[in-house]
């Protein structure tokens, strides 16, 4: 069996975007075969693999998933497995997640289970938040509909090794709206001619920051981020007569994101009409908050007790977000996170590395979560 610093130092020299992971999944079938999973569950939900050991007994299926995507971004770091791929690295540590969920694998081939199904979920597409709706939507997911899915995520800034717990919301919902002006053109000397988006932008882009407290929403709770604007074309002679404007919003719920998302489209298309224009609305990358089941949470919790691992109690939820959010329509889901150490670049930064160090700790994690239910 693949020793599992160098598995992860293999996929950490060749990442692959999002959506684009054949080569990263073809050679986790490789070393997955050495593990004699009863099934193997290929191509799901995009370049998704799982694999399954069923022990022949009934009892509980559970999930464990793991990420196959890496980021469009140049790695700066110097480590002797650096990607040979320009432009684009492993910087949130799926690499490291890869390499605990085989070490699962190795585990679970060594000690079979005595009851129930594990399913080791290789997903695809987390970064654009496409790769779990798709696996859920995918037919063959149905055979694997898990009672519970685990996730863990490392974390940066945590001390080495160190679990991460929390109930109900772990990290935000989050949605992208590309919302597009059109309105006339005109010669720059006659603006009076033209049907400009300037103010509906300039309206929107102060606006929206203050929604959340419009809408009596507890500011803590959401967030909203301006990313980009643009107001026609970098020319002097015209009188601009479209404009986009993107934003980022982010809540603590998914209801509280509905309710954002929907009043921020409403005013937009409201702007619009004040000032004669048209308007379309483009939603992109939708990630579902992760609620994290309370029955989850304690298994996990066990887990690292069982082990003596040092437990931090999370008490708010992270902004970011994680598409494993989705997974919480299938079954009771919980996400936690792993410890980086205090000293390791921030996720997506150009010289983060995910600590080998604690790929053992997950792997120890996982399979304690597993016994418990499997046995
Ligand atoms: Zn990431
Ligand atoms: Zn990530």
């Amino acid at each position: 069996m693949i020793d599992l610093l160098d598995f992860r130092h293999e996929l950490h020299r060749f990442p692959e975007l999002s959506g684009e992971e054949s080569v990263t999944a073809t050679r986790i079938l490789k070393y997955l075969g050495e593990c004699s999973p009863s099934q193997i569950i290929n191509n799901l939900g995009g370049h998704g693999v799982a694999a399954i050991f069923d022990s022949g007994e009934a009892g509980e299926t559970v999930l464990l998933r793991c990420e196959l995507d890496a980021l469009p971004i140049l790695e700066t770091g110097q480590p002797p497995y650096r990607s040979t791929v320009d432009g684009k690295g492993h910087l949130c540590g799926h690499d490291g997640h890869m390499a605990i969920i085989m070490g699962v694998a190795q585990r679970l081939a060594k000690r079979p289970i005595a009851r129930g199904r594990v399913v080791l979920l290789f997903q695809p597409a987390e970064e654009t938040g496409i790769g779990a709706p798709s696996v859920l939507a995918d037919e063959k997911f149905a055979a694997i509909r898990p009672d519970f899915a685990y996730a863990l995520h490392n974390l940066p800034g945590m001390p080495l090794g160190h679990i991460g717990l929390k109930s109900g919301s772990l990290c935000f919902a989050s949605e992208g709206l590309n919302m597009s002006f059109l309105g006339r053109t005109s010669h720059a000397s006659h603006p009076e001619d033209a049907i400009t988006p300037q103010n509906a932008l300039v309206e929107l882009m102060s606006t929206l920051n203050s929604l959340p407290e419009q809408l009596g929403i507890d500011p803590e709770k959401t967030l909203v981020t301006i990313c980009h604007a643009r107001l026609g074309l970098p020319a002097f002679g015209i009188t601009p007569g479209d404009g986009d404007l993107f934003a980022a919003f982010r809540a603590e719920t998914d209801a509280l994101q509905a309710k954002l998302i929907a009043s921020a489209a409403q005013y937009a298309r409201d702007c619009a009409e004040k000032h004669g224009l048209k308007i379309t609305v483009d939603y992109n990358e939708k990630f579902a908050a992760c609620d994290n089941d309370e029955t989850a949470v304690a298994n996990i919790r066990d887990a690292a007790v069982g082990l003596n691992l040092p437990i931090i109690d999370i008490d708010k939820p992270f902004r970011w977000s994680e598409d494993f959010g989705a997974f919480s329509a299938a079954g009771k889901t919980a996400l936690f996170v792993l410890g980086s150490g205090k000293n390791c670049p921030q996720l997506h930064a150009p010289d983060y590395d995910f600590p080998d160090g604690i790929i053992n700790t997950g792997v120890d994690m996982f399979e304690q979560i597993t016994r418990k239910h499997c046995g």
